[in-house]
């Protein structure tokens, strides 16, 4: 049984540690090639777009991909979107993997926006000092914000259009909560921005702006497709795989 795992997740990573050597298994990690050196997981990777969802249904056919785990960021809607089409024109089986998204707790002062471009737009009234950990890829919709000054944390450095008045920071979570008050405090932030990307790897940032009483302006999620099944964890995940790996007739595999 061929298992694609579309990754570029912790999760995704995880799942793949997980599968990693099940007999009767052949498993394949996906990532998209935004992160100039990512951390591979276990098994065979491929890396880069399949050209839409027309070129990831082709990719499954010509793979005898049994069953698709999307294990892609939350916010990653447009490969969710291209799987659940690939899958259903190919007849697959595809399982979302998604972590649970954060919830506020007393002390919480967040603000609550529907995109990037919602979250820029509420800042001027909101604050001047803003820590922004929503990913180079989005600077965009921040980069008219003139008045506003910007602490930018990204993995690969930011390109243009972005703010003119930035600080770029280069890091990759898991981040502690020490680190996340010392920058609060240091760069005098009044307001975070992130998107509900949940876990705990980015979680320290919230408990921070909680205790120094900073305003926490949130991203809500896209929905996942319609009709694909979603499992909180890799655990669950490879439940799934292992059920579908019993339903299967025995076929050798290369
Ligand atoms: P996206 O907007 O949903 O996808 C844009 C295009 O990138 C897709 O149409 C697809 O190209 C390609 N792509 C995305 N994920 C892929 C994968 N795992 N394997 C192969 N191709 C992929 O995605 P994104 O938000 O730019 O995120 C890109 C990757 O970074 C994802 O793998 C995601 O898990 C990871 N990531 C995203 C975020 C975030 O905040 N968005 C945060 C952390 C990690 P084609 O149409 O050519 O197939």
């Amino acid at each position: 049984m061929h298992v694609l795992i579309l990754g570029g997740t912790t999760e995704a990573r995880r799942l793949a540690e997980l599968l990693h050597g099940t007999p009767g298994l052949k498993l394949t990690s996906s990532l998209a090639g935004r992160v100039a050196s990512p951390r591979l997981p276990p098994g065979e990777t491929r890396v880069g777009g399949f050209g839409g969802a027309e070129g990831l249904a082709a990719w499954l056919r010509e793979h005898t991909v049994d069953a698709v785990v999307d294990a892609t960021h939350p916010f990653a809607e447009t490969i969710s979107f291209n799987a659940a089409q690939a899958a259903a024109d190919t007849h697959v089986p595809l399982l979302a993997l998604r972590r649970p998204g954060w919830v506020p707790v007393e002390g919480d002062r967040w603000h609550e926006a529907g995109s990037l471009e919602e979250a820029a737009r509420s800042l001027p009234a909101l604050g001047r000092r803003v820590f922004l950990t929503t990913g180079r890829m989005g600077l965009a919709a921040f980069a008219h914000l003139d008045d506003l000054w910007f602490l930018v944390r990204s993995v690969d450095a930011p390109e243009p259009p972005h703010p003119a008045r930035m600080e770029v920071l280069l890091d990759r979570g898991p981040f502690t909560l020490d680190g996340e008050r010392e920058l609060l405090r240091r760069h005098r932030i009044d307001i975070v921005v992130t998107k509900d990307s949940g876990g705990a790897a980015t979680a320290p940032k919230l408990t921070a702006a909680r205790e120094a009483g900073v305003l926490v302006v949130v991203v809500r999620r896209p929905p996942v497709p319609e009709g694909v099944p979603v499992v909180p964890d890799p655990e669950h995940a490879v439940r799934w795989v292992g059920e579908r790996l019993e339903q299967r007739p025995f076929r050798a595999i290369d």
